[in-house]
């Protein structure tokens, strides 16, 4: 038996998600569904220049398509509100207000000009301690000391990091100086907004949160939080740091390597169901299984899967697992989910949809490279193959004129009434279905490779088939 755990993914709303940011929201996910627990999601907007709510509501649709849910959230509420940090101030103000009566904080008004000259005194003496001299500490400042900050007090020792994927990791204490927990606010007296390291703290005890796994470029920042918490005297989560995604050059990923939203890839045809699952094997394995569904995930994910080496993004991997879903999904799904991408070109729903997705989906990875294959069922603008049109009908139009009549008078157009007419007159007649098969082929799709021959006669319907067996005979 697990006891339920409470996670929580806290995107900052300043851009799409990331699929580094979209892994770690599944990651977050899968353990708070894998132990019966809830799963959060909390808006880190303190930027508030460059927090938008359009933002937000793309990120919360994104982490939809991927197929996760929250208990708690700025959309749906739950016992904690609210779920934006820009909202959450009077809570803060409470945090701040206790850890100064405590004596865990410190109100300091030292000018910036004296933060300064203190820093680069010791950048000049080379000395060992950096930082903030501590001042303020014992002066116990009250709310009338002009332009202030708040200072946490770092006590002496260290601090151990005790992560789930990277084992423990110790931080001295002498190395943090007595950092800013807050800023003064614009009237006298009042606090000003936290900064980033007090909120999430002040938000995850507020939000009893158990368990942290997140990206590696926040262990700098846990020590800092994990003194906050004692400070408050509140018992930390447990965290866990995942290694990043990395490009192909072995650097993080970035731009240069190609789509870094989730966004894009819907929007280049992938599943969520492939994404998801190529981003959780992305720093987590479980034996050499590769293709995993979200039901088995809940099931078999835990922390002990977690990689530490960098996992570096492979899109042709990417696009074999999609390729997997495009053939395991159920059809309708994979069918209404095409509709989308034949709609975005302009074409009308096309009466055998179904049948035409079918034929095509054995063989494309994506929903945009089955819309490119799709083409020459919507229209006759389609790429054909002139080379290989020139070298196979002028021989052709003999079988091709006999083939066609034995085609007019197939009343039912289905896929085997069409098989059974072909065929059958390939035996009567002696020729090697070979031999009918290629240029009926070449005829009808202007290429040598396509879907099978009976599905596309079929999804291409009595009409067109026909007169694009007449246009090549000529
Ligand atoms: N808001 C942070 C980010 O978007 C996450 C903070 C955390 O997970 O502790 O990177």
């Amino acid at each position: 038996m697990t006891t339920p755990l409470r996670l929580r993914f806290a995107p900052s709303p300043t851009g799409n998600l990331h699929i580094g940011g979209a892994r770690t929201a599944i990651f977050n996910w899968l353990l708070a569904r894998k132990s019966g627990g809830q799963f959060i999601i909390r808006v880190e907007d303190t930027d508030l220049e460059r927090s938008k709510r359009a933002f937000e509501d793309a990120m919360l649709a994104e982490l939809r398509w991927l197929g996760l849910d929250w208990d708690e959230g700025p959309d749906v509420g739950g016992p904690h509100p609210p779920y934006r940090q820009s909202e959450r101030m009077t809570s803060y103000e409470a945090v701040l207000s206790q850890l100064l009566e405590s004596g865990g904080a410190y109100r300091c008004n030292c000018t910036e000009e004296r933060v300064d000259g203190l820093r680069a005194e010791q950048e000049a003496s080379k000395a060992s301690r950096r930082g903030y001299d501590g001042h303020c500490r014992a002066l116990n400042l009250d709310s009338t000391c002009g332009k202030h900050v708040i200072r946490l007090k770092v006590p002496e020792g260290e601090t151990i990091v005790d992560d789930l994927v990277k084992g423990s990791v110790s931080f001295a204490n002498a190395d943090i100086e007595d950092f800013v927990i807050a800023r003064s606010g614009a009237e006298a007296g009042a606090f000003g907004m936290p900064m980033y390291n007090f909120v999430v703290v002040a938000d995850d005890v507020a939000m009893r949160i158990t368990h942290v796994l997140r990206g590696d470029e926040h262990l700098i920042n846990t020590p800092k939080q994990l003194l906050i918490y004692a400070a408050m005297g509140a018992t930390p989560p447990r965290f866990g740091h995942m290694p990043l995604i990395l490009g192909k050059d072995g650097r993080k990923l970035s731009k240069r390597d190609g789509a870094t939203a989730t966004r894009e890839y819907r929007e280049l045809g992938f599943h969520p169901e492939a994404l998801l699952g190529y981003l959780v094997r992305l720093g987590w394995s479980c034996g050499d299984q590769e293709i995993f569904t979200l039901d088995e995930l809940k099931v078999v994910f835990t922390t002990q899967g977690l990689g530490t080496g960098g996992a570096k993004w492979d899109l042709e991997k990417l696009a074999w697992v999609n390729g997997h879903w495009m053939r395991a999904l159920p059809l309708a799904t994979v069918a209404m989910r095409a509709r989308a991408f034949f709609a975005a070109r302009g074409w009308a729903e096309h009466p055998r949809e179904e049948a035409l997705v079918a034929c095509l989906r054995e063989r494309t990875r994506t929903l945009v490279e089955l819309a490119d294959a799709a083409r020459m069922f919507f229209g006759d603008e389609y790429p054909r193959d002139e080379a290989v049109i020139s070298a196979t009908l002028p021989g052709a139009r003999d079988v091709l004129s006999r083939v066609g009549e034995v085609l007019e008078g197939v009343a039912d157009w289905s896929e085997p009434a069409l098989e059974a007419a072909v065929h059958g007159w390939c035996e009567a007649n002696g020729v090697k279905l070979g031999k009918v098969a290629q240029p009926v082929r070449v005829a009808l799709c202007g290429q040598k490779t396509g879907p099978g021959l009976y599905q596309t006669l079929h999804v291409l319907g009595r009409d067109a088939s026909l007169s694009r067996l007449r246009a090549a005979i000529g």
